[in-house]
């Protein structure tokens, strides 16, 4: 069975059960601060399993992108070692809400499993939760029974908590699990130890391949259980590994799903798999991790310097460097393995199509700074390891390396050991330690269990239409982080809107009839608006008067507006390849990242600006539809963002030839944006540029700054032909600098003459010694006009003080040097008396000081020197 078979039969089997099929979430999250990218099927649900939003449907199926590199659950140092664990996979799910529990999640699962798939019964296990006394829930008897009824008993594992009970994170719904393992091994070895002693061993051919999660309990701050009020099924089959089954293969990497990556890498490297283990480890590594950047870009998560970016950057150079130190790829590959991977996937995932140009070019940029880093990195090591004292590199220096120059800590230890010298681990581990330390207590935050007051299925906003509405605080929580404690407090609905979608939240305040508490900013998290506030009010439980910051919301609802005239410019004057990738709209102004693959004209900047200004002035009112199902969002020609959850339910937003789908805040019509100004335009990474812009009065105030700056030109050059007379001015300045250079020549030519005609021999030879007051430049030029006149026996020793800064200068003709006397060895040694230092050629040389009251000293001490050689 091909792999797209699979996973086809695995959504027909569910929808033939009443499931709604839905697509896959976005891979990178967004408006969840506990997680950056989704690492489990439920992710997408959680707000329905936390109880901030209502379920749609009762039953629900998919197979969703997930990636595991970060936080709980994180594999990457697995990867491309082992077989079957990869950094992105797809996890296929099906879901209950408070619809269906373990009878039919089990049944299913057998019945998928042996009659759909067939797989071979025998080896299967099944394992269940042995119960735990600490969080008093019993063994799950319940779910034991149902695997009765196909598996014999010595196929059903108790498991304990760590392996059978499944939780979300420190907080939230958790609950027991039944596993299924597969026994791949051969009969031989099946023979010798049953596969029932392997389950959960970590050997690559008896695995886990689905995860039944009953989740019955929600956990609290402080440890405890407390009862969930609808029991929900979720449940994650690992769709690589099913495919290995079914292909009949012992590893991930031998089914169709990383095949033709392989060959690909293998063509291009020119080694074969399966000849060399190291060169193997490295293409799984290469094969696996492919994906995982493919799909992040495809998502809106480019490689960058902090956060998400990071992590996608640090797998990305992971696989650069398994090429480079294995297979030799000194050069950008990766990116030649994209137009294979989408052709492969495409049919599942159109975002990697539909972003094939963007993902490439940032990948080869990525992989060639890297190795740029690598080959710098590389150079600094020979430099350390020459310096290595006893054979061993400190763990202080491989450290820096890797910290300062971003260079790998084992190839570090695999270059130094080529050439026979060891590095500190442990030392290194400890500074590393230190790091993270300091950035987890920089990051730490506490945050309590929410207080509920009344109970809410959402909390509704109602911002589009109100700026003050009645409201009551459902619930509030603390959050303390280094010394600051904030409350978080959730309404019943809201007028305040949460920042998402690039837009910043509301500011304002809530009143009731004896306090009045200021909300500093308002967030989105889980589905859930969550109010800031620096305190809590008395009496939480008072009706409240909630109230917008009217002026801040009208701003930001302009520069909002504006993003979106603004992207409609740049298709319109860049061309259709344009995709917005990220943006970031305040009251202050506007942030709009694009793709687009060379730097914007000055001209078509202007272009944009002016079409953007054209249709402000059109004044096209705000045309929303609230309520539109795709279906009407694509009649309607919307612009979709690629990365972006979209529900079934969506809102488009017109003005004029502009259409969006988009949840943000809108001016009621353009006309109140007033003015869009372009104020920057520079590239955030290859293939996506980022444009700043401001709008309304801070471009109008913006007009009155240049117009002063204008006037004040214009008062100091009087002349209201700035531009003219300014150019009249550099043009003079120039003019005025050649004559000054013709002068300084003459003068220093006058200079040598009168030296050269009227310095008297001193033992046959022409001594110019004294101390003057030049530029270092006049000096220079001196001592080689003197050179010119004085060509035998010239000795020029001459101390200088420009600027309170005292110089040596010495200049000896070729038949002194001949003599053995050395001017830069000479200018060293003497310019010490000066506490300075310097040096040059051995007929020129000078020296800086740092003691001017030294420098007749210093002066006295080379003319000693040098004559000294000449007697
Ligand atoms: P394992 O113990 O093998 O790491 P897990 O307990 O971490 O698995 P779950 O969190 O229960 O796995 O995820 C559900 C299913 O997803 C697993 O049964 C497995 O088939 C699959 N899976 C988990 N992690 C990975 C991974 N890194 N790569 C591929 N598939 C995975
Ligand atoms: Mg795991």
């Amino acid at each position: 069975m091909d792999s797209n078979k699979v996973r086809q039969a695995f959504l027909d089997f569910f929808a033939s059960k009443s499931h709604e099929i839905v697509p896959s979430a976005p891979m990178v999250v967004k408006n969840d601060p506990t997680l950056m990218f989704t690492n489990a099927g439920m992710n997408q649900f959680k707000d329905i399993f936390l109880g901030n939003a209502p379920r749609k449907f009762p039953r629900v199926a998919d197979t969703q992108k997930c990636l595991r590199v970060s936080g709980k659950h994180n594999d990457l140092e697995e990867v491309g070692h082992d077989t079957y664990h990869h950094t992105m996979f797809e996890m296929l799910g099906n879901w209950s809400y408070g619809d269906y529990f373990k009878k039919e999640a089990i049944e299913w699962a057998w019945e998928l499993l042996t009659e759909v798939y067939k797989l071979d019964k025998s080896r299967m296990y099944a394992t269940v939760f042995e119960g735990s006394e600490e969080d008093g829930v019993a063994f799950d008897q319940e779910a034991y029974d149902y695997w009765k009824q196909f598996l014999p008993e010595d196929h059903i594992i108790r498991g304990n908590k760590k392996d059978n009970f499944w939780e979300m994170g420190e907080t939230g719904p958790c609950g027991p699990c039944s596993e299924i393992h597969f026994d791949l091994r051969d009969e031989e070895e099946v023979a010798k130890i049953p596969g029932r002693e392997m389950v959960n061993m970590s050997h690559p051919q008896v695995i886990e391949i689905w995860n039944l999660v009953f989740m019955q309990f929600n956990r609290k701050a402080n440890g405890s259980l407390e009862p969930l009020p609808a029991k929900n099924v979720d449940t994650g089959m690992g769709f690589e590994r099913l495919c290995m089954i079914l292909q009949g293969k012992k590893s991930n990497y031998d089914t169709d799903v990383f095949q033709p990556t392989i060959a690909r890498i293998a063509a291009l490297s020119g080694k074969e798999y399966g000849k060399d283990e190291k060169c193997d480890v490295a293409m799984r590594v290469i094969a696996d991790h492919l994906r995982a950047i493919s799909f992040s870009i495809a998502d809106g998560q480019l490689p960058a310097n902090a956060k998400a970016g990071y992590v996608i950057r640090r797998i990305l150079r992971r696989a650069v460097r398994y090429g480079y130190t294995y297979l030799g790829f000194n050069e950008p590959f990766i990116c030649k393995l994209v137009d294979g991977l989408a052709k492969q996937m495409g049919h599942q995932f159109p975002e990697l199509v539909a972003q094939q140009t963007l993902i490439e070019r940032v990948i080869e940029e990525e992989e060639a700074s890297f190795l740029r880093t690598l080959a710098t990195g590389i150079n600094l090591l020979d430099g350390v390891i020459k310096k290595s004292a006893n054979g061993k590199i400190s763990g202080k220096d491989a450290f820096v390396l890797y910290d300062t120059y971003g260079f790998p800590i084992d190839l570090t230890e695999l270059i130094a050991k080529e050439q026979g010298v060891e590095v500190d681990i442990e030392e290194f581990e400890k500074e590393l330690q230190v790091q993270k330390e300091r950035s987890r207590n920089a990051a730490q935050q506490d945050i309590d269990d929410w207080q509920e007051i009344m109970a809410i299925t959402e909390s509704e906003f109602i911002g589009y239409d109100n700026l003050e509405a009645d409201v009551r605080i459902a619930r509030y929580r603390r959050v303390k982080s280094k010394n600051n404690v904030t409350y978080q407090l959730v309404f019943d609905h809201t007028p305040f809107y949460g920042n998402s979608g690039g837009q910043i939240g509301d500011i304002g305040y809530i009143e009731s009839a004896n306090e009045k508490i200021e909300i500093v900013a308002t967030e989105k998290e889980n589905g859930l608006i969550i109010h800031i506030a620096k305190q809590l009010p008395e009496n939480p439980e008072a009706q409240f008067r909630a109230v917008v910051n009217a002026d801040a919301r009208q701003k930001a609802a302009n520069n909002h507006t504006a993003t979106h005239l603004v992207d409609y410019a740049l298709r319109t004057v860049l061309g259709s390849h344009v995709e917005q990738k990220g943006s970031m709209v305040g009251s202050m102004g506007l942030r709009f990242d694009f793709s687009h693959f060379q730097k914007v004209t000055p001209e078509e900047i202007r272009e944009v600006e002016r079409l953007v200004n054209k249709l402000i002035r059109t004044n096209y009112p705000l045309v929303e539809n609230r309520e539109a199902t795709m279906a009407e969002a694509e009649a309607a020609g919307a612009i979709m963002l690629f990365g972006e959850k979209y529900g079934d339910k969506v809102r488009i937003v017109n003005f004029g030839p502009s259409t969006e789908l988009c949840g943000g805040t809108h001016t009621a019509a353009t006309g109140t944006i007033g003015l869009f100004k372009i104020v920057s335009e520079s590239a955030i990474s290859a293939g996506v540029r980022r444009i700043e812009a401001i709008t309304g009065e801070t471009a109008e105030n913006m007009i009155y700054e240049t117009q002063n700056i204008l006037s004040s030109i214009e008062q100091i050059v009087h002349n209201p032909k700035v531009v003219q007379a300014v150019e009249k001015m550099v043009e003079n300045n120039a003019t005025l600098g050649r004559e000054i250079e013709e002068m300084r020549k003459e003068k220093v030519a006058q200079i040598a003459d009168s030296l050269a005609k009227n310095t008297p021999l001193r033992g046959g030879v022409t001594l110019i010694t004294h101390t003057s007051k030049h530029t270092s430049e006049v000096m220079k030029d001196l001592a080689f006009a003197l050179r010119q006149r004085v060509s035998e026996r010239l000795v020029m020793v001459v101390g200088n003080l420009y600027d309170g800064k005292p110089t040596l200068n010495i200049m000896l003709s070729d038949d002194i040097v001949a003599l053995g006397v050395d001017a830069g060895a000479t200018v060293r040694e003497a310019a010490k008396l000066m506490n300075g230092g310097g040096g040059g050629q051995k007929h020129y040389a000078t020296a800086g000081g740092k003691n001017p009251d030294g420098l007749q000293a210093a002066v006295d001490k080379a003319v000693e020197m040098i004559m000294e050689k000449i007697n």
